[in-house]
C-alpha cells in the first residue's frame, strides 16, 4: 500500500507516524506536487489551517489534480482542515474569510464552531462501526458538521452530534485520530482502502 500524506500544512508528522503505526508495511510519502499523487492507494488530509492549505493547494498546481483523484475515488480519510476542504458547503465564518473547498463529501459544516484554540476539548466519540468502546476524541478549533446531505452517512458521534462522515472512500473527522493513541480509526480507513485496490486490480 502506497499512504500519501498531504503535505502542504498541518500536522503532517503526526499522520505519517499513525498510518505506519496501523500499518507498518505501508510505503507513506509527502504529497506536494501533483505527482506525489500516482499511484496512491489512499491520501490523508491532515488537520492544519484550511484556508492556508488552500492557497498552498492553488499554488502547487495540486488543486485540480486532486479534485481529479479524488472524483476517480482515490480512498481520502480527512481531519479538521482536511474535513473542511472536503466538505461540499461551508456555512460562513463571521468575521474571516472562508476557503474555497474541493468538495466531495454531502455536508454543511461551519468552521471553529465551538469556539477558540483556548476552547478545544477531549471527548469520547462513539463510532459504532469500531464497536462499544468509546474513542478518544480531540477537538482543535474544530469544525462544526452542521447537516449531512443524502450522500453523506454517519460514522461518528458526539453525544448526538455527528463528528464524523462519509462519502464511500472518502471519510472527513471533525476530531484528530492521529494524536490519540488510538489506531483503530486510521486502521479501519485503511483496511478500506486495501479492499478498494483490490477490487481495482
Ligand atoms: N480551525 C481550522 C480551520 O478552519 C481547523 C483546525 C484544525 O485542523 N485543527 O482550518
Amino acid at each position: 500500500m502506497k499512504v500519501g500524506v498531504l503535505a502542504l500544512q498541518g500536522d503532517v508528522p503526526e499522520h505519517r507516524a499513525a498510518v505506519s503505526a496501523a500499518d507498518p508495511k505501508a510505503t507513506v510519502v509527502a504529497v506536494r506536487a501533483p505527482a506525489d499523487l500516482e499511484t496512491l492507494d489512499a491520501l490523508f488530509l491532515p488537520g492544519g489551517e484550511s484556508t492556508t492549505m488552500a492557497r498552498l493547494l492553488e499554488l502547487s498546481g495540486l488543486w485540480g489534480p486532486l479534485a481529479e483523484a479524488l472524483a476517480a475515488g482515490l480512498p481520502a480519510l480527512a481531519t479538521c482542515a482536511g474535513l473542511i476542504l472536503l466538505s461540499d458547503r461551508l456555512e460562513a465564518t463571521e468575521g474571516a474569510p472562508d476557503p474555497p473547498t474541493l468538495g466531495g463529501i454531502d455536508v454543511l459544516v461551519k468552521r471553529n464552531d465551538y469556539g477558540r484554540q483556548r476552547e478545544s476539548f477531549e471527548a469520547p466519540v462513539r463510532v459504532p462501526s469500531l464497536g462499544i468502546e468509546a474513542f478518544p476524541g480531540i477537538f482543535i478549533r474544530a469544525p462544526r458538521i452542521l447537516r449531512l446531505g443524502p450522500a453523506a452517512e454517519p460514522l461518528a458521534w458526539r453525544g448526538t452530534e455527528v463528528v464524523g462522515v462519509r462519502q464511500g472512500p472518502r471519510w472527513g473527522l471533525a476530531f484528530h485520530p492521529e494524536l490519540s493513541p488510538d489506531r483503530r480509526l486510521t486502521r479501519a480507513f485503511l483496511a478500506g482502502a486495501r479492499a478498494a485496490r483490490r477490487r481495482a486490480q
